[in-house]
C-alpha cells in the first residue's frame, strides 16, 4: 500500500499507457501497479477518475462543464484568447488536445518548470473537481472556471489534456467496471467472485476499491437503503410447458407490465427511485414518491416494481411509450397531471433492517403484501401459482389482453439474485404483435360508473359482437378511451332508455358490469390488435380452450353507428376472421 501522496502525473502516465496498449491483460497490470502505489483514499479517487465520474453514477453528481466553459478556464490559466482555443478545438476535435497545446505554448509562472510550485496530486485534482461539480446557483459558472483554471495553471500539458477530457465527459478510456474489479482483485489478493458480489450489492466502485485497499472484509458490504442494487434479470422461453419444466413443475406467474422498472428506496430521508440502469429517476415521478409514502408501512424498505402509464380517465394501462412524456426535465408537474401512472410492485428486498434477498420469493411476496396497503396509485403485481401449462397460457392471454407484454414466471423458492440473468425468472412474451387492420362496430351491453372527472356519468362501456347463429351478443372489450366530455354525456343520455337491472338474456358475459342495457346502441371502435383473452366470451374456445377474443387497447373512433341495428354489428365470425387476418409484426427482442 502506498503511503506517500500519488502525484497526478503518475495517474496520467498510467492513463497514457492504457490508451496505448492493445492488450486487456496489460491494461489490468497497469491498473494494479497504479493501485499499489496509492493510499486507500487515493485508490478510491483514482477509480472514480478512470471511470470518468466523481461519484457512483446513481448519485447523479455532474460537473456541469461544457467545452466552452472548459476552454474559458484554459484561457484564464494560459492567457490564450478563448477564440484561439476554440479554433484549436475545432481543428483537433478534442478539448484535451486543445488544452494540451495551449498549455505547452504558454509560459505559466505556476508551472513546475518555471518555479517552485508543487506538482498536482491525485487528491487535489479530485477534490477540486468535486468542488466544481458542487458549485451551483448564482455565480456557479465563474466559480467553476476559477476552480478549473487553478488546476490548469499548475498542470503539465499532458495532465491538462486528461483534466480537460475528464471535465467535458470525454475521457473514454474504455475501462469497464469488470476490468477494475479484476485489477482490484489482483492488487489486493481478494477473490474476484466475492468482489463482484459485493459490487452487485453496493455498485460504487470507488468505495469498494477503498474498502478492499483498507483490507476490510467484503462481507461488511450489505444491502443499504438509498444505495441501488443490481437488478435480477430474466431469461426467456416461448412455451408454458418449457417454463414449468425449467422451474421444477410450479411457478409464480406475474403479469409482465409494460412500463419502466423502478427500484424504490424508502428511507427516513425520503423516497428515491432508480431505473433498471441504476440512474436516479426520482425527479420524473413525484406522484410515485408521494404514493409510495402513503401505501408502504415501513420506515425503511427496498421495493421493486414497474411504473406503468395509465389512461387518466379510465385507469386502464397504456403502452410503455406513453411514459416518455415523463422524461422531459421541465414541467414535470404538468406531465404528472396529463400522464398519470400506477406502480405495480413485484418484489421486496429489504424491510426495516431485515435483508430479504436470501429469502425465497414466496416469502418475499408475503412480506410485500404485509407492508403495502394498495391504493389507486400503488398496486401489487397480479400473480398466481400454477403447475399446469394450460392454466399458465390462459393467465398469459388474460395478461396480454389487459395491456401487458405477457408474464414473468418465477421459481417460488428462488432467492433474489442481484445482477444475474438466471433461470429462476423466465419471461413469457409473444414473439410477435399483431395490428388490428380495421374498425369494428360493437354493441353496448353494459357500462361502468365513472370516477373523477367522469363521476355521475359512465366511465367505460362493455361492448359485444353479434352471433347470428345463436342470436346472442358476446363481449369483446371494455372501452373507456376515445370519448370526449361531450361524447360521455351523449352516451349517458342515449343509453338511459335501455337501462335494465340485470344482464340482458341475449348477452353472454364473464364480466360484471355496473349497469346493464338492452343491446341497442352500436359504436365504432378500433384497437391495437385482437388478442386472445379469458375475460371475454366472443369466440370462446374457438382458437384455444378457455379463451375468447378481445380488442386490446380499444378506443372509440367518435362514430356512432345509429345507422346500424345491433344485429348489423360486427359478428363473432368476423372477429375471428379479423383475428386470423391481422398483420403480425415481429417483436423486437
Ligand atoms: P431485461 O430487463 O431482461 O434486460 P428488457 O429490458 O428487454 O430485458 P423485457 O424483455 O421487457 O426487458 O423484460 C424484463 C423487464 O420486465 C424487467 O426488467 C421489468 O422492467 C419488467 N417487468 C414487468 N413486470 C415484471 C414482473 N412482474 N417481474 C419482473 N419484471 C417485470
Amino acid at each position: 500500500m502506498g503511503s506517500i501522496y500519488v502525484q497526478f502525473g503518475e495517474l496520467v502516465k498510467a492513463l497514457a499507457a492504457i490508451e496505448a496498449t492493445t492488450q486487456r491483460t496489460t491494461m489490468v497490470k497497469l491498473l494494479v501497479s497504479l493501485f499499489k502505489k496509492a493510499s486507500p483514499e487515493e485508490v478510491g479517487k483514482i477509480v472514480y477518475f478512470i471511470l470518468g465520474d466523481l461519484r457512483p453514477p446513481w448519485e447523479g453528481v455532474e460537473l456541469g462543464v461544457a467545452e466552452k466553459l472548459c476552454l474559458r478556464a484554459v484561457s484564464k490559466a494560459t492567457g490564450a484568447a478563448v477564440s484561439e482555443l476554440e479554433a484549436l478545438y475545432k481543428k483537433t476535435g478534442d478539448v484535451g488536445e486543445a488544452a494540451r497545446r495551449a498549455l505547452a505554448a504558454s509560459k505559466r509562472p505556476g508551472l513546475l518548470a518555471f518555479g517552485s510550485q508543487k506538482p498536482l496530486e491525485v487528491s487535489e485534482v479530485y477534490d477540486t473537481l468535486l468542488k466544481v461539480a458542487r458549485a451551483t446557483g448564482e455565480g456557479a459558472q465563474d466559480m467553476k472556471v476559477a476552480l478549473l483554471s487553478s488546476l490548469f495553471a499548475r498542470a503539465t500539458p499532458e495532465e491538462g489534456k486528461y483534466i480537460a477530457r475528464f471535465v467535458v465527459g470525454k475521457l473514454r478510456l474504455g475501462i469497464a467496471d469488470m476490468t477494475i474489479i479484476e485489477a482490484l482483485s489482483d492488487a489486493y489478493g481478494v477473490n474476484k467472485e466475492a468482489l463482484e458480489k459485493a459490487y452487485h450489492v453496493y455498485p460504487d466502485l470507488g468505495r469498494l476499491a477503498k474498502h478492499v485497499a483498507e483490507g476490510k472484509p467484503l462481507d461488511e458490504i450489505r444491502i443499504t437503503p438509498g444505495v441501488p442494487v443490481l437488478p435480477m434479470l430474466a431469461q426467456r422461453l416461448s412455451s408454458a410447458s418449457e417454463i414449468l419444466a425449467k422451474l421444477g413443475g410450479s411457478a409464480i406467474c406475474e403479469y409482465k407490465y409494460d412500463g419502466e422498472r423502478a427500484q424504490i428506496h424508502l428511507t427516513p430521508g425520503g423516497v428515491k427511485i432508480f431505473s433498471r440502469r441504476l440512474e436516479d429517476i426520482t425527479h420524473a415521478y413525484p406522484d410515485v414518491v408521494k404514493a409510495v409514502k402513503e401505501a408502504v408501512s415501513a420506515k425503511e424498505a427496498i421495493l421493486e416494481g414497474e411504473i406503468v402509464a395509465v389512461d387518466p380517465d379510465t385507469g386502464d394501462m397504456l403502452p410503455f411509450q406513453e411514459l416518455m412524456h415523463r422524461k422531459r426535465k421541465h414541467d414535470v408537474a404538468t406531465a404528472v397531471e396529463l400522464y398519470p401512472t400506477v406502480l405495480y410492485l413485484f418484489d421486496v428486498l429489504y424491510v426495516d433492517g431485515e435483508d430479504l434477498t436470501e429469502e425465497p420469493l414466496i416469502y418475499r411476496r408475503v412480506r410485500l403484501s404485509e407492508i403495502v396497503c394498495e391504493t389507486d396509485k400503488v398496486s401489487i403485481a397480479k400473480w398466481r401459482i400454477f403447475d399446469n401449462a394450460e392454466a399458465v397460457d390462459v393467465f398469459f392471454h388474460e395478461s396480454v389482453s389487459m395491456g401487458t407484454e405477457g408474464l414473468i414466471c418465477k421459481s417460488p423458492s428462488s432467492i433474489y439474485e442481484m445482477g444475474a440473468r438466471g433461470w429462476n425468472w423466465i419471461k413469457y412474451k409473444r414473439d410477435y404483435r399483431s395490428e388490428m387492420i380495421d374498425t369494428v362496430d360493437l354493441v353496448v351491453v353494459g357500462a361502468f360508473h365513472g370516477r373523477g372527472k367522469r363521476a355521475g356519468l359512465y366511465g367505460a362501456f362493455l361492448l359485444a359482437a353479434y352471433d347470428p347463429s345463436t342470436d346472442m351478443f358476446y363481449t369483446v372489450c371494455k372501452v373507456g378511451s376515445g370519448f370526449t366530455d361531450a361524447d360521455l354525456k351523449k352516451m349517458y343520455e342515449i343509453l338511459q332508455p335501455f337501462k335494465i337491472p340485470h344482464r340482458h338474456p341475449r348477452v353472454v358475459s364473464k364480466m360484471e358490469a355496473d349497469v346493464w342495457f338492452v343491446p341497442q346502441v352500436v359504436i365504432e371502435v378500433i384497437g391495437a390488435e385482437i388478442t386472445l383473452s379469458p375475460l371475454h366470451t366472443c369466440c370462446l374456445g374457438a382458437v384455444r380452450p378457455g379463451v375468447g377474443l378481445a380488442v386490446r387497447f380499444p378506443r372509440f373512433t367518435g362514430r356512432y353507428r345509429s345507422d346500424k341495428s345491433p344485429e348489423q354489428a360486427t359478428t363473432v365470425a368476423e372477429m375471428l376472421e379479423l383475428y386470423k387476418r391481422q398483420k403480425k409484426v415481429v417483436q423486437p427482442e
